[in-house]
């Protein structure tokens, strides 16, 4: 279990995330919705320990281990993986060598040839094109392709707990079933989602067993699957005035 008990957060200055506990089990899909601007993504950082979030009060624990204040690459190899919104190309770095050396900071050594056979078998899992190893970190992919790409990290690092920050966004409904398909592969071998977003188009495919409604940094409604649609249809002003 992960959990945020009375957490304040602030960003430069400004409170974002207010007296928020929530408890985020590792073993199910838990999705937070709200709309643009509510706290989710400062939620996620601060999660994982960004230095840009300052911790005002309250605290996070994992497996009721303290973790509010240790530092990122702690927090990644005691099993935390955060995916980022807009996942950046980063030219001259070879995939299969920056996941194997992701591997080994999270993980601990592993010689090249076994990592090549444990890459070889996720992204054949996955469906990816074997030739991908050989590229450069998401350069020139589409966003689909980065989006698997970012599946494909996971496969291999195997965290506890995925936070899937708006994985949604930008994707054709083609994409999005194949990430849908991935995200599910991986929650089946063991790994937590904790799925951000402010849509309920992925929601059908991924079955959220806990659904949580955030506005303007506090959680407003917890519910299941059926809150997710009332609330995307209805839109999120009804709650932002409770
Ligand atoms: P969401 O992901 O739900 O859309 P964010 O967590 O990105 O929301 O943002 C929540 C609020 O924090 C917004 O009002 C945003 O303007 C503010 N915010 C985010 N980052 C910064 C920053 N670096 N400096 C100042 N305000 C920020
Ligand atoms: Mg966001």
């Amino acid at each position: 279990m992960l959990n945020i008990n009375h957490l304040t957060v602030s960003v430069e200055g400004k409170i974002i995330i207010k007296d928020l506990t929530l408890a985020i089990p590792l073993d199910k899909v838990t999705t937070l919705l709200g709309p643009n601007g509510a706290g989710k993504s400062t939620l996620a950082h601060a999660i994982m320990g960004s230095p840009t979030c300052k911790i005002e009060q309250g605290t996070i624990l994992l497996n009721e281990e303290d973790i509010t204040h240790k530092d990122t690459s702690e927090r990644a190899r005691k099993g935390l993986f955060l995916s980022f919104q807009y996942p950046l190309e980063v030219p001259g770095v070879n995939l299969a060598n920056f996941l194997r050396q992701a591997y080994i900071a999270t993980h601990g050594k592993i010689g090249i040839f076994d990592f090549k056979q444990l890459l070889e078998e996720k992204m054949k899992v996955l469906g990816i094109d074997a030739s991908f190893a050989d590229r450069n970190l998401n350069e020139g992919f589409s966003g689909g392709e980065k989006k698997r790409v970012e599946l494909l990290q996971l496969a291999v690092l195997q965290p506890k707990l995925a936070i899937l920050d708006e994985t949604d966004s930008g994707l054709d409904t083609d994409a999005l079933a194949l990430s849908a398909k991935g995200i599910n592969l991986l929650k089946e071998q063991g790994m937590g989602v904790l799925l951000i977003t402010h849509y309920d188009r992925m929601l059908d495919q991924i079955h959220p067993e806990v659904v949580h409604v955030l506005v303007n940094g506090k959680i407003v409604k917890t519910g299941d699957i059926s809150l997710a649609k009332d609330v995307t249809q209805q839109g999120f002003q009804q709650l932002q005035e409770v």
